[in-house]
């Protein structure tokens, strides 16, 4: 399959096929072929179980440990600290209540994170908070959704037994200042994660140079199949399991390893850290030049997280107005995929709450977009929704003001 050829084919309800715009790459992406042909043996074929002592098993276990040391090198850590999970929030799970829980045992139970974190982090943390009688202190982010590391500094108190900071933002795509604040976290000997789901195709990898103690990683955000992951864990830290069963990968997480998809990982993210001298800058150009198009034509809008410090296909915007929700099905009709940066549930959307940590009101935050661009997009993709989207939101705007004058009945859906 060609690169082109990983463009989804939308099949509309009239039967015609048609051609659609993939700008949602931070929800996922799609499978690259190279990955999908390192993986196409481990199914049918090399499909041992890498605990059974027979040759077949022994392959399997050979491609695991292969596929650990290749991702560890990229990490620049030892293999051995490298855990396969089933994606990231099992292995945010695994860093927060891994740590969280061996540290209570210690009498440590204060835990510093953000309250722009993915809900892998915050659900967690509050599980901790309420059953094992978990302190937790969320720092402030600025306008920018950016985290000072003086606040974490400020935090931190005698029983503090876990830092987390992510390492972008999956709604506003701002970068965060990592390796400050695990300099911080290391001088006073805290454990620190990251949860570094967003970033895999970003050159801020080496777990050495962030000072992390914790990252997690998930495959299918750097074309790599759903349903994998994995969670570095620094030598020393202390991690209680949160699987048990028949030990693998050192106990920290039993289960059988799912070999065809830890093979593919570790191929996507060669790929996806071998690309970046070309993909970093393209990605870059494209969507300086889908932000300057569209705030040229679209009154009333405004870029939201980092305008430098943020990932290189990431473009997050508010448009005053309107609700994002009514944009996204236009767009969808248009054949451009793309979501918001609220989680809508029909009829009841919901405020991001990152954007209102940002100081934004819910209102606003109502009319957030996001715009993730990916490998197989084009100026010509740009150029596309640079000319239909200040479309759709003028008629989205029309639409909202005739129905707050009540002129037309609510329900009602333009066509
Ligand atoms: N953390 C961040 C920042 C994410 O963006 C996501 C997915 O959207 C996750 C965690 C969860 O990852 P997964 O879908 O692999 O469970």
């Amino acid at each position: 399959m060609s690169p082109r050829a990983t463009r989804l084919a939308l099949t509309v309800f009239d039967g015609r096929m048609a051609s659609m715009i993939y700008l949602d790459h931070s929800a996922t992406t799609a499978v690259d072929p190279r990955v999908v042909a390192v993986m196409a043996p481990f199914w049918s074929e090399q499909y041992g179980n890498p605990s059974s002592l027979y040759g077949l098993g022994r392959r399997a276990a050979a491609a695991l440990e292969g596929a650990r040391s290749r991702v560890a090198s990229i990490l620049n850590c030892h293999p051995g600290e490298i855990v396969f999970t089933s994606g990231g929030t099992e292995s945010d799970n695994l860093a927060l209540r891994g740590v969280g829980l061996a540290q209570a045992a210690r009498g440590r139970r204060h835990i510093i994170t953000t309250p722009i974190e993915h809900h892998a982090v915050l659900h967690t943390v509050a599980d901790l908070v309420e059953r094992f009688d978990c302190d937790v202190t969320y720092v402030p982010v600025d306008r920018h959704g950016l985290v000072d590391p003086a606040d974490v500094a400020a935090a931190i108190r005698s029983d503090t037994a876990l830092i987390s900071v992510m390492a972008a933002n999956n709604e506003v795509g701002t970068i965060e200042p990592i390796a400050e604040i695990g300099a911080i976290a290391r001088q006073r000997d805290i454990p620190f994660h990251t949860d570094a789901v967003q970033i895999a195709g970003c050159p801020q990898l080496d777990v050495s140079s962030l000072n992390v103690d914790l990252l997690a990683l998930s495959a299918h955000k750097f074309y790599g199949p759903k349903g994998v992951g994995l969670l570095y864990v620094r030598r020393g830290v202390k991690l209680a399991p949160a699987q048990t069963g028949g030990n693998q990968e050192r106990g920290r997480r039993s289960g059988t390893e799912n070999v065809p998809t830890i093979v593919g990982m570790a191929r996507a993210l060669e790929l996806a850290q071998g690309e970046l001298n070309s993909s970093v800058g393209r990605l870059i150009a494209l969507r300086e030049r889908l932000a300057a198009g569209l705030l040229a034509r679209i009154p009333d809008a405004e870029i939201t997280g980092h305008p430098v410090q943020r990932l290189p296909g990431h473009l997050s915007l508010i448009v005053h107005g309107v609700e994002a929700e009514g944009v996204l099905i236009a767009l969808d009709l248009a054949g451009v995929a793309a979501s918001s940066g609220s989680a809508c549930a029909s009829g009841a959307p919901t405020a991001s709450h990152v954007l209102t940590a940002m100081g934004f009101t819910s209102r606003d935050a109502m009319g957030a977009l996001r715009l993730t661009l990916g490998r197989e997009n084009t100026d010509a993709d740009v150029d596309f929704v640079i000319e239909r989207l200040p479309e759709i939101v003028a008629r989205v705007r029309a639409m909202s003001r005739k129905l707050e004058a009540g002129e037309v009945p609510r329900g009602y859906r333009e066509s």
